[in-house]
C-alpha cells in the first residue's frame, strides 16, 4: 500500500534520477529541479526533459513530485526576498510543467514577526496570482504540513484549510501531509488510536480528497516539539509502529510516499526494507 519512494539525487542531470529511485526499488520519487540553496537556476535544456520524461516511463516510477528551494518564501516581509520568492516559485512551475510533473510541494511560508493572520494572507493571495500567471496545466502545488519551527506557518490543519480555501482553485492545489512536521507539531500519529483521530480531523478540517502525498519521516523532536529534525524510520519518536498504519492504509494505495531521511541512498535502501517489512 502507498507508493514508497525517495527524495533522490539530480546530480549530473534531472534526467538520471528515474533510474536511482528505480535502483532504490522506488514507485514514486521526489526531487529538486533547481539548486534549493541558490535563487539562480541553471536552464533545463529541451534533451534532458525529453530523456527525464523517458526515463520516468522506462523505470516505471509512477508519481512523481518536485520540492521547492529552500529559499522561497511567500510571506516574507522584505519586499526584494518576495519578489524573488515569487519569481523563483513561478520558475518552479513552469520548470514542473516542462518535465511533466504531476506535484510541487512547498513550504507555506514565515511570517516573521508580521503575525499568523498576515502571513497566511500573503500566502494565498501570491500562491494565486502566481497560478493565474502559469496558466492551466500541471503541476498541482501542494502546501506541504509544517512542524511550526519559528514562524513557520501550515502547522496546523486549520491554517492548511485556511490558506487553501483562500487560493480558491482547489483544481490547482493540494496537501503533503509530512509525518516529522506534523508528529512534532502535535498530531500523535504514533499511536493506533492517534492515527486514527488525526487523519478524521483532516477530513473534517480540510478534506481527504485534498491530500495527495506523504513525506515519510520519523521525527527527532517530541510529539508537539515544534522542532524539524528528520530522523530515520524507526530510530526516532514515532517509531517503526507509526508506520504501518500509514503503509497499510488503503485510503492511501495509490498516494506518493516519499522519504526525506538522513543518510543518503544506503539509508533509503534500509529505510525503504523497514517500510516494506511493515507492510502486510
Ligand atoms: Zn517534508
Amino acid at each position: 500500500m502507498g507508493l514508497l519512494g525517495a527524495h533522490v539525487s539530480v546530480q549530473g542531470g534531472v534526467d538520471l534520477a528515474p533510474e536511482r529511485a528505480r535502483d532504490l526499488e522506488c514507485d514514486s520519487m521526489q526531487i529538486f529541479t533547481r539548486n534549493q540553496m541558490q535563487w539562480k537556476a541553471r536552464k533545463l535544456d529541451d534533451d534532458e526533459i525529453e530523456r527525464f520524461k523517458e526515463n520516468v516511463r522506462k523505470h516505471r516510477i509512477l508519481k512523481v513530485m518536485v520540492h521547492d528551494s529552500y529559499l522561497i518564501n511567500l510571506a516574507a516581509t522584505d519586499k526584494n526576498t518576495l519578489s524573488m520568492s515569487k519569481d523563483a516559485f513561478l520558475d518552479e512551475i513552469i520548470r514542473a510543467r516542462r518535465l511533466d510533473i504531476e506535484f510541487l510541494v512547498f513550504h507555506p511560508g514565515s511570517h516573521l514577526g508580521a503575525g499568523e493572520e498576515k502571513g497566511m494572507k500573503r500566502i494565498s493571495e501570491n500562491v494565486r496570482n502566481i497560478l493565474e500567471k502559469a496558466g492551466e496545466g500541471r503541476p498541482r502545488v501542494l502546501f506541504e504540513s509544517t512542524a511550526g519551527q519559528g514562524s513557520n506557518l501550515g502547522y496546523t490543519f486549520e491554517q492548511l484549510a485556511k490558506m487553501t480555501k483562500d487560493v480558491g482553485m482547489d483544481d490547482r492545489t493540494g496537501i503533503c501531509f509530512d509525518t516529522c512536521h506534523s508528529y512534532a507539531a502535535g498530531y500523535d500519529i504514533a499511536t493506533k488510536d492517534g492515527y486514527k483521530k488525526t487523519f478524521d480531523l483532516f477530513d473534517e478540517i480540510i478534506g481527504l480528497d485534498r491530500l495527495f502525498g506523504f513525506h515519510i519521516n520519523d521525527s527527532k523532536g517530541g510529539l508537539g516539539s515544534r522542532l524539524d529534525r528528520h530522523d530515520n524510520i524507526g530510530k526516532g519518536k514515532l517509531g517503526k509502529k507509526a508506520f504501518s498504519h500509514l503503509v497499510n492504509d488503503k485510503r492511501f494505495a495509490e498516494h506518493p510516499m516519499v522519504l526525506e531521511t538522513p543518510g543518503g541512498d544506503e539509508a533509503y535502501a534500509q529505510d525503504l526494507r523497514t517500510l516494506r517489512g511493515l507492510m502486510k
